[in-house]
């Protein structure tokens, strides 16, 4: 059993979000082991010191993260050792200032609160880690990530694995246009079944026999593939170039983003028509052509994609209202696929709409280059 303590009243209080629990926990999750207790306490000697000794008491590995520096806020090493005065070792800090504890024969592990140092830190002790849960039982895990589908799609066919395949616990984890199946079980000859049988079922969803996002998926084809890719974004605003950019070796396949964000940008930079502007709107399936068509001749890319739309709060009409947003993808050289993104109940906030286009147009995408089919039933001439 292990227990993860966060240190902060930065944590408690809002101002800073607790990513090194999330860390530690999924780190710990993949290696198999059990995370069960996750605590939060403030910078309080009493309550630090009640803590991690009722901590000790109950899991085999402890792991506290913050309050180790120099400064009158950190008070971990103080607390540990007046709680544990002997059997300290000293972590090493490659990239900080501030030192980790390991207390070998108790199974405490302090950790710095940097996320990065602490990060580096754990790498370090996870060989102490493993010998000493040696014992346990492992878990074994397996995810897989499928897009275009909605958890009830999924749902039937998880519910008839887990009849033929008891010793599985399924979970499904969607996330704005893709979803994660997560299945777990004691035995990893299992899962490789469960796997077989959801791949044959939705084989041209299925994104990754891991946990992917749309971006990552789509930058590995294109790699494979040695072909180029360009943005023409509106109402995206670049975050289909960010999410992409994000990743290293973007640059062997990503040409550019255009945002033109306004009218005249989209005249100027990518060649829209003013007529079409006047007569459809900068948020019609025309437009999302003319961009697209633009970015084509800009960049001259083997494929590209062209988003126009309104994400709102303001904006939105009777005809078109917020959430409205038209996109246009394909092949240079080759009949455009267009059309709505489609609308789901958690597209109400100009940041998922943002988001879920974003995921909607990258997997579109994938699955056109990895299967030919395209991401709308009719396609626009
Ligand atoms: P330092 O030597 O910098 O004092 P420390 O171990 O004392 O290191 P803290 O002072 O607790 O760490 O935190 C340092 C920084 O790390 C702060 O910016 C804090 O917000 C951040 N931090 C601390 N704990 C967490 C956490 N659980 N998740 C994310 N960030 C954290």
């Amino acid at each position: 059993m292990i227990e993860i303590i966060s240190i902060g009243d930065e944590l408690l209080n809002g101002s800073t979000l607790n990513t090194n629990a999330k860390y530690l926990a999924s780190q710990i999750f993949d290696m198999g082991y059990h995370v069960a207790h996750m605590t939060t306490l403030p910078d309080d000697d009493d309550i630090l010191f009640a803590g991690i000794e009722k901590a000790l008491s109950r899991s085999k590995i402890v792991i506290t993260t913050g309050g180790l520096g120099p400064t009158l806020d950190d008070k971990t090493e103080e607390i540990v050792t007046k709680l544990l005065p002997d059997g300290l070792k000293k972590l090493d800090n490659t990239i900080g200032s501030a030192s980790g504890l390991l207390f070998e024969d108790q199974g405490l592990i302090v950790l710095p609160g940097v996320p990065r140092e602490m990060e580096a830190m754990w790498q370090s002790v996870q060989p102490y880690v493993k010998e000493r849960l040696a014992s346990e039982i492992l878990t074994y895990h397996k995810k897989i990530t499928l897009c275009h589908l909605p958890e009830l799609s999924v749902d039937p066919t998880l519910r008839e694995l887990k009849k033929t395949l008891p010793a599985i616990d399924f979970g499904i984890y969607p996330s704005y246009g893709t979803l994660i199946v997560r299945m777990s079980a004691l035995k990893p000859d299992v899962l490789e079944k469960a796997t077989d049988v959801i791949t044959a079922k939705f084989s041209t969803q299925v994104m990754a026999l891991c946990a992917c996002k749309a971006e990552e998926a789509l930058h590995t084809l294109l790699i494979e593939e040695k072909k180029t890719l360009s943005f023409a974004e509106s109402c995206t605003g670049g975050s289909l170039a960010s999410r992409i950019t994000a990743l290293a070796d973007a640059s062997t396949y990503f040409l550019g983003s255009v945002v033109s964000y306004s009218n005249s940008a989209k005249e100027q930079i990518l060649g829209v028509s003013k007529q079409t502007l006047e007569t459809h709107g900068a948020v019609s399936e025309e437009i999302a052509r003319e961009m697209l068509e633009g970015v084509f001749e800009k960049f001259g890319s083997d494929y590209a994609i062209s988003v126009t739309g309104i994400a709102g709060p303001s904006g939105g009409t009777k005809e078109k209202p917020v959430g409205t947003v038209w996109v246009a993808l394909g092949k240079k050289g080759e009949k455009p696929h267009i059309g709505l993104v489609p609308k789901t109940k958690s597209a109400h906030k100009r940041e998922t709409i943002i988001e879920i286009t974003a995921t909607f147009v990258l997997s579109s995408l994938w699955r056109l280059i990895k299967y030919g089919i395209p991401p709308f039933e009719e396609d626009h001439d």
